[in-house]
């Protein structure tokens, strides 16, 4: 139950957007899962997420930033605080031009599909591999995403990032611990947005590439429907998906959630799929494959919320 004073304290409280209480979460996750966040909190621009902020802090309230919820299972209980969405951070805008080589900035709440589109139709290159993966620019880089060889961590010039007390600092890549699905941005801090780094190129060819490597995600992941994408990470040298896969796997199900039949590691939402039943799952899916391979995998989702709602 949502506690009455969460809803004063932004009452009269000076900010641009919108704050909702007890927001459903399965309206923001791509797997369409997910309780109740007892905030959800969207800012404008930047003052007002400083707003929000203080605000927080000020009353002792966790918070979680959010991008395009397409990486995180959210648990049935709800998220305990507030969940910030940066949805409305998304410009783009080009910094500097030098030779073939030029810089673009983009915030954080940029799908990452509209900026590869933005690149395609500037006849930027560098950033083709990354064609097909959902979610923003923000939920990228605190993930590194990745695919065919490229990970976000080799385009990013520098990395706008603001702490817990609304200080905004910009670092290199270099200086942030980026590795296999990691960065070394804690929780507490928030992407605001990034300067990326490309080459000018043929917009023939990198139409062209975009379009290829679409075609293979098409073919080889189940794009269509609502998954958070590779629920485990790859062992080293290995594929998550095969070892799922030869552990038996494929088309388990555990209430709604079901493992892929065309890629074993996306876990898809059959219907009204519940957390319970797609941590059930992962439970049984790590069991085989270690019972079979003697490896434990690692979650690449994030798994957040509540494990019991707290009593009072
Ligand atoms: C069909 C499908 C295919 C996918 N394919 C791939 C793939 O090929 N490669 C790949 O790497 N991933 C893939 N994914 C996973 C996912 O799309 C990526 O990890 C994506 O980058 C997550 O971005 P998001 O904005 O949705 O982040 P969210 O899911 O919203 O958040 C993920 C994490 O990032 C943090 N975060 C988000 N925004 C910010 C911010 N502004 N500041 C600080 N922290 C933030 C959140 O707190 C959370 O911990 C796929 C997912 C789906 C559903």
């Amino acid at each position: 139950m949502i506690k009455p004073e969460l809803r004063e304290i932004f009452s009269g409280s000076l900010f641009e957007g919108e704050i909702k209480f007890m927001e459903p979460m399965s309206s923001h996750t791509s797997l369409r899962i997910g309780g109740n966040a007892d905030i959800y909190a969207l800012p404008a621009d930047i003052p007002s997420l400083i707003g929000i902020l203080i605000n927080l802090k000020n009353n002792g309230i966790p918070f979680f930033a959010l991008g395009g919820g397409t990486n995180i299972l959210v648990r049935d209980n709800g998220i305990e605080g507030a969940v910030i969405s940066l949805k409305s951070f998304k410009n783009i805008t080009k910094i500097k031009e030098d030779g073939d080589s030029v810089i673009i900035y983009a915030g954080s709440g940029v799908l990452l599909q509209r900026f590869v589109n933005y690149c395609k139709e500037n006849g930027y290159k560098g950033i083709e591999e990354l064609a097909g993966i959902p979610g923003t620019i923000g939920g990228a880089i605190y993930g590194n995403a990745g695919s065919f060889g490229l990970e976000i961590k080799d385009v990013l010039y520098s990395i706008d990032i603001m702490n817990e007390a609304g200080l905004i600092k910009r670092f290199t890549p270099d200086s942030l611990n980026f590795g296999y699905r990691t960065s070394g941005i804690s929780s507490g801090n928030i992407i605001i947005g990034a300067e990326i780094k490309l080459k000018k190129g043929d917009k023939k060819e990198i139409a062209e590439k975009i379009g290829d490597f679409l075609k293979i995600k098409k073919e080889k992941q189940p794009i269509w429907e609502p998954s958070a994408g590779c629920v485990f990470k790859n062992p080293p040298g290995l594929y998550a998906g095969r070892l799922i896969e030869e552990a038996g796997c494929k088309g388990l199900r555990v209430g709604d959630v079901e493992v892929s039949n065309l890629h074993a590691n996306f876990f898809i939402n059959k219907g009204r799929a519940k957390a319970d039943d797609f941590l059930k799952l992962m439970e049984i899916v790590l069991y085989r494959v270690k019972r079979k391979t003697g490896i434990i995998l690692e979650p690449e989702i994030k798994i957040i919320g509540r494990d019991e709602i707290a009593e009072g």
